[in-house]
């Protein structure tokens, strides 16, 4: 009896010598800097970084291959605290938010049918595009509201979705959810958009939606030298590192695609102004 106890004691002892020498030899030095980031990071886990969570993201910063304001979720305090354990600096950073390229809510997009399918707008774009006539509109099946880890995306009683901006990071999980691709991050100074996603042609998109852009180039066509809104495959996008500032250029679009909507965080939805 005594024999197999003590040949088991051995086994144990030797494992466990092995591995207090396997941890020693191959322990990773970990820079004491990655901790103190750690500690400021807000714990988002949201990705929008380009890296799987906020620990590897604060691995990369201390690696030098990415910037304190590489991090979309971080105010500007933390960005700046950031900043001061890596011994850089810190310029200002743009506040951005997600905004939706459509506004073609109930009654005033057409239907096309009726999608009676699982709830996701995954699921509906793969059944012919979804209910809608228009194939590049919002579904309002909420995939953006279920990845946004932020409580900033809600679906209104329009039928669409809808970005409270005061709680938006533009980390852009959204972004890469939609499979209709109509959401993108502009910086939130911005006025002007044109909220549509639409790229048929002029009769085809205007018979789909009654706030479709019909590529009239009304708007394109009031700037001369420098332009700050292009009609590219039938869809009129604003220059967003150069955007426009004069408000009555809306007045132009005979649809309503070009109007304004302010994205400052002060405003709680993304409704028309
Ligand atoms: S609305 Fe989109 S960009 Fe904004 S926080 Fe939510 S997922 Fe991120
Ligand atoms: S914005 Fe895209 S993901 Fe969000 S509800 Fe509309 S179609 Fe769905
Ligand atoms: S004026 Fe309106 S409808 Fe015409 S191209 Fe510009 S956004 Fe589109």
């Amino acid at each position: 009896m005594l024999t197999p106890t003590a040949v088991l004691a051995g086994i144990g002892l030797v494992s466990g010598l092995g591995l207090a020498v396997a941890a020693r030899v191959f322990a990773v030095e970990v820079d004491p800097r990655q901790e103190e980031i750690n500690d400021q990071l807000p714990g988002a886990n949201c990705g929008g970084c380009g890296y799987a969570g906020c620990a590897d993201f604060s691995a990369a910063l201390v690696e030098g291959k990415v910037q304190p304001s590489d991090c979309p979720v971080c105010d500007d305090n933390t960005r700046q605290l950031l900043g001061k354990i890596m011994g850089v600096e810190v310029g200002e950073s743009i506040k951005e938010v997600a905004l939706i390229m459509c506004q073609g809510g109930s009654g005033v997009a057409h239907l096309d049918g009726r999608y009676n399918g699982h709830a996701s707008c995954s699921s509906a774009d793969l059944i012919g595009g979804g209910d809608k006539l228009c194939q590049h509109g919002c579904l309002g099946l909420a995939d953006c509201q279920a990845v946004c880890s932020f409580g900033a995306m809600e679906m209104g009683e329009d039928g669409i979705a809808h970005v409270i901006p005061s709680r938006c990071t533009a980390c852009g999980k959204c972004v890469a959810a939609c499979p209709k691709k109509l959401i993108s991050i502009v910086p939130a100074d911005t006025k002007i958009h044109v909220l549509c996603n639409n790229t048929d042609k002029g009769a085809a998109a205007r018979k789909a939606c009654g706030v479709s852009c019909i590529a009239c180039k009304k708007c394109q066509k009031t700037f001369d030298e420098d332009p700050r809104i292009k009609v590219q495959n039938y869809l009129a996008i604003v220059d967003y590192k150069h955007p426009p500032t004069d408000e009555s250029i809306t007045e132009v679009c005979p649809t309503g695609a070009l109007t304004i909507r302010l994205l400052n965080s002060a405003t709680e939805e993304q409704r028309p102004s």
